[in-house]
């Protein structure tokens, strides 16, 4: 069975003060949410170690929402693969399209990534998407495979145990826009299927796959529904402790 996932991006909201008040939020209710469904938060840099030490007696894990490729050395601003485990931090989210764009973080420098966290034994969520354009040209499935190939592809079979995907269709983040539970669905049947045509179907059929883009309360039950969809990354309802968990207890209606 696959795992059922609600991850919450903050991206660069909350200072501390605000961050402590979600994660009570968060935390308060969490008895109502099923344990078949894992929670995930992803603070910025400062907040994690503080996220960490919160959420410790809880199930809820506490991601990163990026980090840098190499070991260490002189690379001022960034955070290292070993600096976000030495504060237990075990996932990081990778490719989120607002790296792509505005980070000019492409494939090539994102399958580095990939390789550093798995060398650290870490977990990656990856994300993928389309932009606008692509989708209106028809051409979502070329960009999704593309950066499947490119980014994930050279994988060995065994490092599947440590990836899940995010598709975020770019248009659909943070605008409203949605996309409708039939194109998630066809669009993550599509990310299976090439996984199975690239290696084999019982590592298609165990990766969660989540589906990204202005997911709400209001469209959560609808598109979790939909059979290769098995959770949420959530930007703007994450930041609402009862948006989040309403989005999490989706899953049980
Ligand atoms: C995201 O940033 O990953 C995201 C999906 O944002 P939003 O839910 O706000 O569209």
């Amino acid at each position: 069975m696959r795992k059922k996932i609600v991850a919450g991006n903050w991206k660069m909201n909350c200072d501390l003060g605000e961050m402590q008040e979600l994660l009570t939020g968060i935390k308060n209710q969490l008895k109502n949410i099923p344990d078949t469904v894992s929670l995930m938060v992803a603070p910025a840099y400062t907040n994690l170690y503080a996220a960490f030490e919160t959420l410790k007696e809880t199930p809820v894990e506490v991601v990163a929402q990026n980090m840098h490729q190499e070991k260490n050395g002189a690379f001022t601003g960034e955070i290292s693969a070993a600096m976000l485990k030495g504060i237990g931090v075990q996932t990081v989210i990778l490719g989120h399209s607002e790296r792509r764009s505005i980070f000019n973080e492409n494939n090539q420098l994102l399958k580095e990534k990939v390789q550093t966290a798995l060398d650290n034994n870490m977990q990656v969520i990856f994300c993928i998407g389309e932009e606008l354009e692509s989708r209106e040209e028809n051409k979502q499935f070329n960009v999704v495979k593309q950066q499947l190939e490119e980014a994930l592809f050279t994988l060995p079979e065994k490092a599947w145990q440590n990836i899940i995907l995010a598709y975020e269709p770019v248009w659909a983040i943070g605008t409203g826009k949605t996309a409708s539970p039939e194109q998630a669905q066809e669009m993550h049947a599509f990310i299976r299927e090439q996984i199975a045509e690239k290696y084999n179907s019982e590592i298609a059929d165990a990766v969660s796959i989540l589906y990204g883009g202005s997911v709400k309360p209001a469209n959560a039950k609808e598109i979790f529904s939909q059979t290769d969809v098995d959770g949420g990354l959530v930007g703007g309802a994450a930041l609402k402790a009862d948006s989040f968990v309403e989005i999490a207890l989706a899953f049980q209606n």
